[in-house]
């Protein structure tokens, strides 16, 4: 039998769109083509598993192999193999998707999404580095013929009898000569682990020699012998894929290290596991974020069932999650499309919210069964919360409820707490509660120690973010004023019943008062006077709260 034809009429302007604008990352061909294997596998054991095919499905497995004097790659299966008809329909119609197709038939069979689709164009991204494709097949098929399938990425394909002995399918690819980077052993490897690190169905890329222990020498001692195994690239049951009820905590620490190597070990974790409006699992980790805010974005992984897709999940999690590490596997993100697509993506919206209120669910969790370890991981914790209230309407309602505040003792109170601790002290003349605060304690040992003195309460805000996280503190709490403890604050609050007694005389103060003044010399400070006891702070210089946070902006130029 020979062949020959035209793919469609579409293609002629599809090629060059493929080759150019679709896939800006050429290396994704490799992806696109195991998981096509890893598809044809998948489809040949839910076969079996419905009696429709009766042969051996332990053990398959997906072989890449590279051949630098031919240049060459190849991608092998022992999947389910095409017959002539079937290349043909599901190879030259371009954008059809036997996927699809396959998943119409097996609606009903409960694992027909472990089927990887849904990449439209997926077989065609091999011509972005080869100049030539060579598709050698064999259905699995009673009485199925081999056959093989040649285009050289015009539209212009042939079609052969094959010879292929054994069920499955082997694509073979012509490198071109702008690709040849890809017939490098490592930089295939690189590129393996990162799309096909967690596939269902082992990948095999050479081999490699192991130590086995190889009964004992004369004296009793362990032997061992070299042996040659197959060298496969991946985890094809990532814990993601499993309940949770069969996870220990030290399966979740595996995975981390598995995922970031040499990293420290996270503080918690989430599972994430939904079917309903939309498919998606995965856990996410709390890292130790410390003040590295910038350094750790972008260590969340997008899959679509267990394909690697990317780690800019920008869009998908709000931007405040992007500090998480972890994985994030759905079908239903919309894959090979532009970023303003996703962002339109009712789905995206969704996930988006979802992965928001879960995180919010976890951190209330973790608050009410074990507070304790809640306030000691707040260092880490708080940051992330903080950064989550400022930016998320959403998460600021759920937040409110376990937000800390941390006062310059190190005792934590929630905003509740606090307002019930210090509504009756610390108000103005105005009867806004003021809540003092300190972001140096050290430098402002004294004026903390005078408004301690006074019984107010002074909260510890030295964070990168507090700056921003006062002002909204301030936007949403009603009645609340947030002053730095050096501000003119703390005389002007109202005073409790015991008034300080001075021991200067009222002339005394006012001498000592205009010798600082003129010493200082600055208008925008404010001396007060109040003459306590020799141990305890009988001056104090201050400046406006109002006065320092604009100083301030036009020092660092704009933000507060
Ligand atoms: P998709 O995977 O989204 O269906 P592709 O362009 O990647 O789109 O593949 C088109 C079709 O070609 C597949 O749906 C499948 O029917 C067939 N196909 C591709 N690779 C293989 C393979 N290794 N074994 C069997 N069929 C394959
Ligand atoms: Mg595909």
């Amino acid at each position: 039998m020979q062949e020959k034809g035209n793919i469609s009429i579409h293609t002629e302007n599809i090629f060059p769109i493929i080759k150019k604008f679709l896939y800006s990352d050429n290396e994704i061909f490799l992806r696109e083509l195991v998981s096509n294997a890893v598809d044809a596998t998948q489809k040949l054991k839910r076969l079996s598993s419905l009696g429709e095919f009766n042969g051996d499905t332990d053990g398959l497995q997906v072989e890449i192999k590279v051949d630098a004097d031919r240049k060459t790659i190849t991608i092998s299966d022992q999947g389910i193999g095409m017959t002539a008809e079937e290349i043909k329909k599901y190879i030259n119609q371009v954008a059809f998707s036997g996927a699809t197709e396959f998943m119409e038939k097996f609606k009903e069979a409960k694992d027909a999404k472990e089927i990887i689709g849904k990449f439209g164009l997926g077989f065609y991204s091999a011509f972005m580095v080869a100049d030539k494709v060579e598709i050698n097949t064999l259905s699995y098929q009673q009485g199925a013929q081999p056959a093989r399938w040649i285009c050289d990425g015009s539209t212009e394909f042939e079609i052969t009898d094959g010879d292929r002995a054994t069920r499955g399918t082997e694509i073979t690819l012509y490198i071109n000569e702008e690709s040849e980077e890809f017939l490098e052993e490592s930089k295939l490897r690189g590129i393996l682990n990162k799309y096909c690190q967690f596939l269902p169905v082992p990948i095999k890329f050479g081999t490699r020699t192991e130590r086995e222990p190889d009964g004992e020498d004369e004296e009793g001692k362990p032997k061992f012998k070299e042996v040659t195994v197959d060298d496969i690239i991946n985890n094809t049951a990532p814990i993601w894929t499993k309940a949770p009820g069969e996870l220990s905590d030290e399966d979740y620490l595996n995975f981390y290290r598995e995922l970031y190597p040499f990293s420290e070990e996270p503080l918690f974790w989430i599972h994430l596991n939904v079917d309903y409006p939309f498919n998606l699992t995965g856990v996410l980790y709390f890292p130790k974020i410390k003040n590295e805010l910038e350094l750790q974005r972008n260590k969340i992984k997008l899959f679509s069932r267990q394909v690697f897709i990317t780690d800019e999940v920008k869009d998908i999690v709000p931007e405040f999650l992007m500090l998480l590490h972890g994985v994030i596997d759905s079908p239903d993100i919309p894959l090979n499309v532009s970023r303003s697509f996703l962002q339109a993506d009712g789905n995206v919206k969704k996930i988006n919210n979802y992965v928001t209120r879960k995180v919010a669910d976890k951190l209330s969790e973790l608050f009410k069964t074990d507070r304790k370890s809640f306030e000691e991981k707040w260092a880490d914790i708080g940051l992330f919360v903080k950064y989550g209230m400022i930016s998320e309407e959403k998460f600021y309602d759920k937040a409110k409820d376990f937000v800390l505040l941390e006062n310059v003792n190190k005792e934590f109170f929630t905003l509740e707490e606090y307002h019930n601790k210090t509504k009756d002290l610390q108000t103005d003349k105005e009867g806004n509660v003021v809540y003092l605060y300190s972001n140096d304690p050290a430098r402002q040992h004294s004026f903390i120690q005078g408004a301690e003195k006074r019984g107010y309460d002074v909260l510890l805000m030295n964070s990168p973010l507090d700056n921003h996280f006062i002002g909204q503190m301030e936007s949403k709490l009603e009645k609340v004023r947030m002053k730095r403890v050096d501000a003119d604050v703390v005389d002007k609050l109202i005073e409790k019943e015991e008034k300080i007694e001075s021991i200067l005389s009222e002339d005394q103060s006012k001498m000592v008062k205009d010798l600082f003044d003129k010493a200082i010399n600055k208008p925008m400070m404010d001396v007060e006077v109040t003459g306590l006891s020799p141990d305890e702070l009988p001056v104090t210089v201050t400046m406006d709260e109002f006065m320092r946070r604009m100083k301030e902006m036009a020092k660092t130029g704009g933000g507060m």
